[in-house]
């Protein structure tokens, strides 16, 4: 990696800002600033690229591809110029030349291609992938509009839509010369030639799949990966013989049905949505990913297949490219003349796939007429793959019917992709230990006891160069002074433990505060200025950041603190260490019940920022529009951080560990990956509360748990459960539908079981958190999240 060199750096910027504006460069604005600098950068990586390339071609090592429907990469300028160690020289400039370097990257639309955790690792994934060295690929769909744009609008969530390419988008390369064709509908046709059954399908609607790169810099290094996203368009631009005929409307129908397939990302997480043209982009991006891949690596092996499972992994990010299988299966019998059983062994050897989640209504199952429909010649093959499948089942363990039936694939009318993807992967991993075992022994226990094998678990990871050394660079300043800064390297991110003795170490627990003070005290800024709410940032930051969903239990955080309102309201003079709570996250458009959640905090904020006997000591926000960028600036100034799931609920969880790494304590349940942050803190340096896994799942299979109960024996949880329905947070609406939840479906979630340990805790917090040593062993003990994926 060749450093920068300032001076030519600065006339190298200042000529490229006057190219882009095409004035003086006095004249110039952010906009333009921004442009010629991603400019820069990319010049300088897709050099890198071209050579990363060719190495690519030649398959001296083994490639690994991301199939994912989700990519949540977040901005890239910043990422970019820190893992081409330009981070020194560039804000200098930019400093010199009088300009704001903040200003200049927030110009960079934040691509929101992804709901939240699922596409937010496979990006951590990425830049692991690349940061060590190793040759892996990301692959997925280019959404012109990713995931909305969320605004509080009288106390609601308001969806706008996320335009993210409209001033275009410096970091990606249009290679429309590598376009595929992806067929859907039609009928196939059987035909013998030269003794052999094949099938043609015909009759078909041809989408065309044009790819665009971005570039994945690893860091320090001179690995260059990419990530592959596919865009939808008609196969010919306009169908002009329709046109002509005088079918206007059915000329543009057809364009714009094409193009519908990559116009917008469902904006659903952990909650399955059984549209067609949901099914669409899935087989979409498998098969156009795929039919690349197969291409290149004949290429390579001068025109035959035979060793593509040992170059080349297959890796499916839940269950959305599970069409891997049957379509990998297409391609090698179809077009590539290899008979089943040989067939099917390469398949299994390439596919690897990650489960992530439990919920059972998350599970993606799609109704066999509609597969049959969309795509006539892959059912053929998901039908002969079932039909061998539960052959040998019958055969092996012939007294198991029920059991073998259970597991096959087709059942009830529906495609079950969790089955199709776990008998067509040779490793399947859940994302926690906890979550692993829940797999194992619940979900999936009977595919368990088939395949014991191919059970593993890989706990998430995220990337400290981005969430730790981009996001927080005050404190990574601080560690180099203190410790050196080995653990920036990639995969040494356990050398943090050097740390640990600095715990008792006065000044360094002094500077690690003031760290902490300064980045909430940024955080304060910009929510002043955004929303023009006054927070004090010597109060606790108490941050719940996430997707709004149930099972994550914001509402669990929200009535204790309408708990602690009241108390405060009827003892004024208690001892009360002042605390800000912040809120961010999004609620998919269609689900209700989280967008009420979403208003009752934004009703308790108003209530309790506006009352001047409390606000001296309790202030809440919630925070519009989380998203990578938004999160980066919330970690780092974060004190408790809540992960309060219902035990068993969260699969792994990445946000604990991103506000792991910036110091802030968990305060959370047993779950997930919280397990393992337990594990490695140790008890002394957590908060945990709640029902275990266990105990959930008890009273989910024997019953024994009843919310009134809980309502009638604590007057605590009266008297908030009264206020959401009597008016005294808003008096002109209320919130019957989360009393109901709680009171008349029974608790689902275990919110009103779990709030007395919930409200305990959260005193013992208050009464430790200015403990600045806790906090340095939470740096210290950090959980070594960066395994090496590919091992
Ligand atoms: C890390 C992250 C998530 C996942 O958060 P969890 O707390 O694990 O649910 C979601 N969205 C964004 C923008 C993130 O950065």
């Amino acid at each position: 990696m060749k450093t920068l060199e300032k001076a030519s750096f600065k006339k190298a910027f200042i000529k490229k800002v006057e190219e882009v504006s095409g004035e003086d460069f006095s004249e110039s604005t952010a906009q333009h600033q921004y442009e010629a600098l991603s400019e820069l950068v990319m010049e300088e990586i897709t050099a890198e690229w071209a050579v990363n390339n060719s190495r690519l071609h030649k398959m001296e090592e083994k490639q690994i591809y991301f199939f994912s429907i989700e990519f949540l990469i977040g901005r890239l300028l910043k990422a970019y110029i820190n893992n081409l160690g330009w981070d020194d020289v560039v804000p200098e400039v930019l400093c010199e030349l009088g300009l704001d370097y903040e200003a200049i990257q927030a110009k960079e639309h934040d691509p929101a291609l992804g709901n939240g955790g699922l596409g937010r690792l496979m990006a951590c994934f990425l830049d692991s992938t690349a940061a060590m060295g190793f040759p892996g690929h990301g692959n997925g769909i280019r959404y012109k509009f990713g995931l909305f744009e969320q605004k509080i609008i009288n106390n609601e969530q308001v969806e706008v839509a996320d335009n993210w390419l409209k001033n275009g988008y410096p970091f990606e390369i249009a290679k429309p010369d590598k376009s595929v064709i992806v067929k859907y509908k039609g009928n196939v046709r059987t035909e013998m030639v030269n003794g052999k059954l094949v099938f043609i399908h015909e009759n078909y609607e041809p989408v065309l799949a044009v790819p665009y790169d971005v570039p994945v810099q690893g860091y320090h290094n001179k690995t260059v990966n990419s990530l592959r996203l596919w865009s939808a368009q008609p196969v010919e631009d306009f169908d002009l013989s329709t046109f002509n005929q005088g079918h206007f409307l059915k000329a543009m129908q057809r364009r714009s049905e094409a193009e519908a397939i990559s116009q917008i990302l469902y904006p659903n997480d952990n909650g399955f949505e059984g549209k067609q043209l949901r099914l669409k982009q899935e087989y979409f991006f498998v098969c156009a990913g795929l039919k690349r891949i197969v291409r290149r690596y004949k290429k390579f092996n001068h025109g035959s297949m035979d060793g593509f499972s040992d170059k080349i992994c297959i890796h499916i990010n839940d269950t959305h490219p599970a069409l891997c299988v049957p379509e990998l299966m297409r391609i090698l019998i179809d077009e590539e003349n290899y008979e089943w059983d040989k067939a099917w062994d390469m398949t299994v050897k390439s596919i690897s796939f990650t489960n992530h989640t439990v919920l059972p209504e998350a599970l993606e199952k799609w109704p066999i007429d509609m597969v049959k429909e969309l795509l006539p010649r892959v059912y053929q093959i998901i039908e002969e793959i079932n039909r061998r499948f539960v052959n040998d089942m019958n055969w092996f363990y012939p007294d198991q019917e029920a059991r073998n039936y259970s597991i096959s694939i087709l059942k009830d009318g529906h495609v079950h992709m969790a089955h199709l993807a776990i008998i067509g992967s040779h490793s399947v991993n859940g994302v926690a230990e906890l979550h692993s075992k829940i797999l194992r022994e619940e979900t999936f226990k009977d595919f368990y006891a088939v395949f014991p094998e191919r059970f593993h678990s890989v706990t998430n990871g995220v990337t400290p160069r981005r969430f730790l050394m981009g996001s927080n660079p005050q404190l990574k300043t601080l560690l180099n002074e203190t410790i050196g800064d080995s653990w920036t390297m990639p995969n040494k991110l356990s050398s943090l433990e050097a740390l640990l003795p600095y715990a008792a170490d006065a000044a360094f627990c002094e500077k690690l505060g003031a760290v902490k003070r300064r980045n909430k005290a940024h955080l304060a800024a910009y929510i002043n200025k955004s929303q023009g709410i006054q927070l004090n940032p010597d109060s606790i930051f108490d941050i719940q950041v996430k997707r709004i969903h149930e099972y994550k239990r914001q509402l669990l955080n929200a009535l204790h603190i309408m708990y602690l309102y009241n108390t405060l309201k009827a003892y004024p003079n208690m001892d009360f260490v002042p605390k800000t709570y912040i809120f961010a996250g999004k609620a998919a458009p269609s689900y209700y019940y989280a967008k009420e959640v979403i208003r009752l905090i934004n009703v308790i904020a108003d209530k309790v920022n506006n009352d001047t006997t409390v606000n001296d000591r309790l202030k809440v926000v919630f925070v519009p529009n989380f998203n990578v960028s938004v999160a980066e600036m919330i970690y780092p100034a974060a004190e408790i951080s809540e992960q309060i799931s219902t035990a068993g609920k969260e699969a792994s969880g990445t946000g604990n560990m991103k506000f792991m790494m910036n110091g802030a304590i968990t305060l959370g349940t047993m779950d997930g990956a919280n397990v393992e942050i337990a594990e490695a803190v140790g008890m002394d340096n957590i908060f945990t509360f709640g029902l275990s896994d266990v105990e959930v799942a008890n009273y989910n299979a024997h019953g024994g748990y009843r919310s009134l109960d809980i309502y009638e024996s604590d007057p605590r949880i009266q008297e908030v459960l009264e206020q959401l329905i009597n008016g005294f947070f808003s008096n002109t609406s209320t919130f019957q539908s989360i009393y109901d939840s709680l009171l008349i479906h029974n608790d689902t979630y275990f919110v009103l079981k779990d709030f007395a340990s919930y409200a305990d805790i959260h005193s013992a917090s208050s009464a430790v958190y200015r403990d600045q040593k806790k906090m340095a062993a939470n740096v210290g003990c950090q959980y070594c999240t960066l395994r090496n994926v590919l091992k």
